[in-house]
């Protein structure tokens, strides 16, 4: 069934019966996610995917550290799509066509089962993103997708036939139907071959990172971590709370990386320069921590307050704040003077930190920004621009926080495109 906008071309090509062609560019996740499905959807359509580079699904095979985060184990489309920096309105749109449920059957019937892990997190059940890039790869030779690498596209042309590429071998391809899955571009310079598409773009800056706190003493508690604190950038409402990690290098831990996204934008502004502050017991305020330490001296004036961490903070951390709120060795609750239990309560509930710089998060990092959403339909991911024209991945203004959500996106993306190009195509 043909429906939808119609060329010239592609009139002329119904009445000759020329098989139809779509060109895929790039090969990753979401490249292969559309050429796949639209091959498997239309098999009398010519499908090509065209890498630039002579690896194929490559951030598939090094991503969440080996295993592939696949996506999340999350089954609700408004409580997912907030995990969303940028873009959560399309994605919750995109989500009712394509979701976290329909690409967990997507891979299981292909004979890959995910697992999810304890924070929700989905991988294959090998625990090796081989399995996923092996399934990839299987279902586009089962499906005759045609692949070309060192293939890169530097030109994208809409024409009255459908478009015509040029490669920077100044090789001429064309094809009824585009579908751009190129992933994101960390800079702004590396959007320019596209403005012939007249799309316009979100400028890039990076998202998923930690904060580094050079020669700070904390960074000598390297290796603990606090399984609930509230991180803050002094300023603003910029809030997230959840464990931190204390690295040898500064702060990380999701609540650092999903403050890094949230903020992306903010922080690129400050050159990565900020001030935080961290509540490392996000149950008080300065205001109900006193309290409770009043509540404490009552109940037992004689404990050694080195000795009795009654918060549950790692014990090294614990002391580390004793001894930076001028607290000392021996001393007793009941003898604690004004001066150090304010400074101790402060250092609990909003120790201050003086960000400089970012270090990437190896596990997990993306681009924010990418070509404007609302020139993007969600329902067929087609370009209000430029007809047959689509877009999957990270190429979009589309990003997620770290725990496979960016992958859902490059899947949901693929399979929408997939599917329109299937029900527009002969
Ligand atoms: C180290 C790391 C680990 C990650 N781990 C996870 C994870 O576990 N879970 C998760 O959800 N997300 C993870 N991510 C994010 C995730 O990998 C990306 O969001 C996802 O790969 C985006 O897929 P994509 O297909 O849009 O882009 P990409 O995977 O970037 O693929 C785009 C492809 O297009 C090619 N290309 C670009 N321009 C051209 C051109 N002009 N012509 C031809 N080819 C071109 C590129 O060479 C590339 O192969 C990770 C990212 C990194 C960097």
């Amino acid at each position: 069934m043909v429906n939808g906008p119609w060329t010239i071309g592609h009139i002329l090509s119904i009445m000759n019966h020329e098989p139809q062609s779509l060109i895929v560019i790039g090969g990753g996740a979401a490249g292969f996610f559309c050429a796949v499905n639209a091959a498997r959807l239309n098999p009398a359509l010519k499908v090509t995917i065209v890498e630039r580079s002579n690896k194929l699904l490559s951030k598939v095979k090094i991503s969440g550290g080996g295993r592939c985060n696949v996506t999340h184990a999350c089954f609700d489309i408004a409580e997912m799509s907030k995990r969303y920096p940028r873009g959560n309105n399309f994605e919750k749109k995109l989500f009712h066509h394509f979701f976290t449920k329909d690409t967990i059957e997507w891979f299981k019937e292909r004979g890959v089962q995910l697992k999810a892990e304890a924070d929700g997190r989905m991988f294959p059940v090998t625990d090796s993103s081989q399995t996923i890039i092996d399934c990839l790869l299987k279902e586009a030779d089962k499906h005759g997708v045609q692949i070309k690498m060192q293939c890169d596209i530097k030109v994208v042309n809409a024409v009255d036939q459908g478009f015509e590429l040029e490669t920077s071998a100044n090789q001429k391809l064309t094809a009824d139907f585009v579908c751009i899955a190129t992933g994101g571009f960390p800079k702004a310079s590396m959007f320019d071959w596209l403005k012939s598409t007249g799309h316009s773009f979100a400028a890039p800056v990076p998202s998923l990172f930690t904060f580094n706190l050079p020669q700070h003493p904390v960074t000598k508690l390297m290796g603990i971590s606090v399984t609930d604190a509230a991180v803050k950038i002094t300023g603003s409402r910029l809030l997230q709370q959840g464990p931190v990690l204390i690295t040898h290098w500064g702060l990380s831990g999701p609540a650092v990386l999903k403050l890094s996204a949230y903020a992306a934008r903010e922080l690129a502004e400050k050159n990565w320069q900020f001030d935080i502050v961290v509540n490392w017991l996000p149950g008080y305020n300065e205001q109900t921590l006193k309290e409770k330490f009043l509540q404490l001296r009552n109940e037992n004036g004689s404990q050694l307050l080195y000795h009795k961490n009654s918060f549950g903070l790692p014990q090294r951390l614990w002391e580390f704040l004793l001894h930076q709120s001028g607290v000392v060795e021996g001393c007793r609750r009941a003898d604690l003077q004004a001066k150090p239990q304010n400074e101790l309560i402060r250092n609990l509930t909003a120790f201050p930190f003086s960000v400089k710089g970012k270090t990437t998060f190896k596990e997990e990092f993306v681009t924010a920004g990418g070509i404007t959403l609302n020139e993007i339909d969600s329902a067929t991911m087609m370009s209000k621009k430029i007809p047959h024209l689509f877009f999957a991945g990270e190429v979009i203004d589309v990003d997620g926080i770290t725990g496979g959500y960016n992958f859902q996106n490059a899947w949901s993306t693929g399979w929408v495109a997939a599917k329109a190009i299937a029900n527009i195509s002969y």
